[in-house]
């Protein structure tokens, strides 16, 4: 196609350029088949369960199988096989689980696509394209099939993963030759690569797999990796740990044999219940579940994660950069005024509906005794992209808001609702850029003359008009001073503000550049715009600064306008403002400076964005920034949490950044750092019951051995407790929900270690109190005459007990566990609790379990003993943890 001229391809294609009909892309879709790229083959289940008997400590544990199997202590085989089998079938659950939350997540942002269809512009799924369907493209989408140009306009592709050129190469419509590589055809897109910069539309040529990258590979992007950083850190620390226990096993089953002088049998298999009681096995798996379940959770509040690891930085942010319009506010706008020389209009309507009345000091104003508000409906509806639809009465834009406000304000003057000026044509454009600030067209009306249209922000527009229009339609010089004034007027109001403008060319002039604006444009008037604060931004913004993280506004807008809003959602310095040339005349000490105390920043180009993360970073700072255009994605890059919008941003943006707000929404991010202190809290919570109750089970067995005690729990029981607590107690932490404080307290300090002091301390202290428990237990058993069988089951008891009371203590690490929400509990805790008690139950009293575990029913008496004593190692615990924090320094001291 790229050989042949726009006629002949569309020719080819049995396309025109208005698109094709609804019905006619519903038959080409069934022959076609969706335009989606083959997903990469999964491995094989089968293998992917054997890879899950890959790990040191199975293979210990199947070489101790064999070495009791080999002694004849058939029961000891059996309890250690079914313990690798569980382990093993666990982590296949759990990372299958793992796998489809984040697979779901992928399936959330279904790539869209701007096409012509019946002759109008909508949007449909990508899947969606068929040959022949005409589509629009812009600066940083990702082309979504492959495509003939036949229209560009300053289009620049980014084609790297199909050519492996990373400098955008230039897009024109002419024909290229037949035999030209891929990286030379100029008339063409390709599916997959980006659009760097411009506007173009074009025919679909081939689609899915026919397509160019769908014949090389299968489908890019979603989510990389399972891990995070801390996730991987533990991950390492456990098999160290491993190793380290394995160490120590070796030792004492020397020292046991050959200074001890016991019996080889029970040294050894009271050697590998001590190695699986201590060693963390099941630690990766949850810590990944935990995250499955933080992502899950997010996707549910409209926060989409990208890249795992921005879970964890997300717990640790003190600094967000939003954008304001769409983010803080609704991005519904409406034209509320207009301002011409010596005029000001104030507009009706409601929403995007094009009717309504334009109001001249307090009466109606006709169009017909002002020239000039024709000369702003021109503007309007022809220096614009975007298309509204009437759903019944509920008036709706496609592309850009504020350009769909502007349609309806071009409705209103003309009386012509959504068709305006419909019979013009547009000949060339220069699309709006955050850079330049302004958007040009060259129409030419039916009677054949032809303007120039430009709207953009005030400062930007200005510079390029020499003339002003008179109140009588004539031109006078233009008066910067006065229009200066009403923009800071209007702007003060929370108005976003638009300068028109327009100029005549010679007939037939076909093309349009910077050039033909500089000096020679006669400025008609200013727009305004309001755009309502979002109100559960506002509340949102409130619980970031409760707890402890600082928002700032970033925004293209102008000073006085992101002042007014910055007022109402409540940022907490909202007089001073930065401008982008502000902050260009600073050098990086001063903006480092200047970027803490400020909240907000007006009139940025993208790249001050990295600048500030850069700043912001510099002070120790996790910066959490906003970005929606293809310029954005450096700052998203560098930021700690880069946040794309999943609605107005570009894809280059989505790419780049750790998560996606499939609303825009302010509130979506301060509800995603929630959900990030909680995934991190939970993290801790996991490994805060892990670790020290799988201490308090290898000590009893060590302490026994060295004493030269007769062990007051069975090997295989040891196992068995690591087996039922594993898959239950050891689980249940995963899915906590919030602790009531979480999003008033501080954030995290960055890069702060999982294991702390504090949680070795913890260890030491649990471990302890379990051991004498035990032990206690035991020999208080012993002491009332019970035969040795039954003084192990109630110690095997209480060592359980200990532990469900530890999870409920576990629950709030930053508050107290005395109130009835507490002890309520969550359905998932209490199932796994009536789980452990169901199996403790079973092999206390069972007459089978009985005989496999040598054990026997206890009292009724010493079975409310252990309760007690649960209780007591509860008050214990939480009387020292209320201890810790009544002396904990409040951190209220920000650095901020
Ligand atoms: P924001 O931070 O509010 O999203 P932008 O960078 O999108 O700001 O826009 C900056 C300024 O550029 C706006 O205040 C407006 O004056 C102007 N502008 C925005 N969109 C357009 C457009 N489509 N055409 C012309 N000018 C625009
Ligand atoms: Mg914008």
């Amino acid at each position: 196609m790229h050989d042949k001229t726009i006629e002949a391809a569309l020719d080819a294609l049995g396309a025109t350029a208005g698109g094709l009909s609804g019905d006619e892309a519903a038959r080409r879709l069934a022959d076609h088949g969706p335009n989606r790229l083959p997903e990469p083959p999964k491995g094989s289940p089968v293998l992917r369960f054997l890879a899950h008997f890959h790990n040191v400590l199975i293979y210990v544990l199947l070489a101790s199988s064999a070495v009791t199997a080999a002694l004849g202590h058939w029961v000891d085989t059996g309890v250690i096989l079914a313990v690798v089998i569980v382990n093993a079938v666990i982590g296949f659950v759990q990372e299958g689980r793992a796998e489809q939350a984040l697979a779901a997540i992928r399936g959330l942002l279904p790539p869209r696509s701007a096409v012509l269809r019946d002759g109008q512009r909508i949007t449909v799924d990508a899947a969606d394209l068929v040959p022949g369907d005409i589509v629009l493209v812009e600066a940083g989408d990702r082309v979504p099939a492959d495509v003939r140009l036949i229209e560009a306009s300053g289009l620049k592709g980014e084609e790297a993963i199909l050519t492996g050129e990373s400098v955008p190469v230039d897009k024109s419509t002419g024909p290229v030759s037949a035999d030209a590589a891929l990286g030379d055809r100029e008339s063409m897109l390709f599916s997959g690569t980006m659009i760097a910069a411009g506007t173009g539309r074009g025919v679909v040529t081939a689609t899915g797999h026919e397509s160019q990258i769908g014949r090389i590979s299968g489908m890019l992007g979603g989510i990389e990796t399972l891990t995070t950083p801390l996730v991987e850190q533990m991950d390492r620390f456990a098999r160290w740990l491993t190793v380290f226990i394995l160490l120590v096993a070796a030792a004492l089953l020397a020292y046991g044999y050959f200074v001890g002088h016991l019996p080889f049998r029970e040294l050894f298999i009271a050697i590998v219940g001590l190695s699986v009681a201590a060693i963390p096995e099941g630690l990766p798996a949850v810590l990944t579940i935990t995250l499955a379940v933080g992502v899950t959770a997010m996707a549910r509040r409209n926060a989409i994660i990208r890249r795992l690891p921005a879970i964890e930085t997300l717990s640790s942010v003190s600094v967000i950069c939003s954008d304001k319009t769409g983010t803080l506010t609704r991005n519904e706008m409406m034209a509320a005024s207009l301002t011409a020389t010596g005029h000001l209009f104030q507009v009706g309507g409601s929403g995007y509906a094009p009717h309504g009345a334009l109001c001249w000091h307090g009466a109606e104003a006709d169009p017909g005794d002002h020239a000039v508000l024709i000369e702003f409906a021109r503007v309007a509806a022809l220096c614009n992209d975007s298309v509204l639809h009437a759903h019944r009465d509920d008036w709706r834009v496609e592309g850009d808001p504020m350009e769909g406000a502007l349609s309806a304000l071009a409705g209103k003057i003309t009386g012509d609702g959504n068709t305006s000026f419909g019979d013009w044509t547009r000949v060339d454009s220069i699309p709006f850029d955050a850079v330049h600030r302004y958007m040009a067209t060259l129409d030419r009306a039916p009677d054949g003359r032809s303007f120039i249209h430009v709207k953009g922000a005030p400062e930007a527009v200005l510079k390029l008009c020499a003339e002003q229009r008179g109140a009588g339609g004539e031109t006078s010089p233009v008066d910067e001073g006065y229009w200066t004034g009403q923009v800071e007027d209007l702007a003060a109001q929370g108005q976003r503000v638009i300068a028109v403008a327009i100029r005549t060319v010679p007939d037939g002039q076909a093309g349009l550049g910077p050039g033909d604006l500089d000096g020679q444009l006669t400025l008609i008037g200013l727009i305004g715009l309001i755009d309502p604060p979002r109100p559960e931004a506002i509340a949102a913004v409130a619980k970031c600064q409760a707890a402890g993280i600082r928002v700032k506004m970033i925004t293209g807008d102008h000073a006085a306008t992101a002042r007014a809003i910055a007022g109402i959602v409540g940022l907490e310095n909202s007089t001073r403002v930065l401008t982008g040339a502000d902050l260009e005349a600073m050098d990086d000490a001063a903006l480092a400076e200047a970027a803490i105390a400020t909240d907000i920043f007006a009139r940025t180009a993208p790249a001050d964005k990295l600048r500030l993360v850069t700043a912001l970073q510099a002070r120790g700072l996790a910066v959490a920034m906003t970005g929606d255009g293809v310029n954005d994605a450096p700052a998203l890059k560098r930021a700690d949490a880069g946040i794309a919008m999943g609605v107005k941003g570009s894809e280059a943006a989505k790419e780049v950044a750790d998560l996606v707000l499939a609303d825009d929404n302010f509130a979506s991010i301060a509800a995603a750092v929630r959900e990030g202190r909680t995934v991190y809290d939970n993290f801790k919570k996991v490994i805060s019951w892990t670790l020290p109750t799988n201490a308090g089970e290898a000590m009893t067995i060590i302490v026994a051995l060295f004493a030269g005690m007769a062990l007051p729990v069975t090997a295989v029981q040891i196992l068995w407790v690591n087996l039922v607590t594993a898959v239950t107690l050891g689980l249940a932490l995963a899915f906590e929900p919030s602790e009531p404080g979480t999003m008033r307290r501080p954030p995290r300090p960055r890069g702060e270690p999982l294991l702390t002091g504090g949680l070795i301390w913890q260890i030491v202290l649990v471990a302890t109190l379990i051991l004498m428990a035990v032990f206690g237990m035991y020999f208080h058993a012993v002491d009332k005459g019970y035969p040795a069988p039954l003084a192990r089951t109630i110690a095997m008891n209480t060592l359980v007990v200990l532990q469900v009371f530890y999870l409920f203590f576990i629950r709030n690490i930053h508050g107290t566990s005395l109130n009835w929400a507490s002890a309520k509990g969550t359905p998932i805790i209490w199932t796994c609790v009536i789980a452990v008690t169901g199996a403790q139950v079973a092999i206390t009293y069972l007459p089978p379990f009985q005989a496999i575990f040598d054990t026997r029913a206890v009292p009724l008496f010493d079975g409310a003993l252990i309760i007690v004593i649960g209780v007591v190692f509860f008050a214990l615990i939480e009387t020292e943890k209320q201890m810790r924090l009544a002396f904990l320094p409040r951190k209220t001291d920000r650095n901020l």
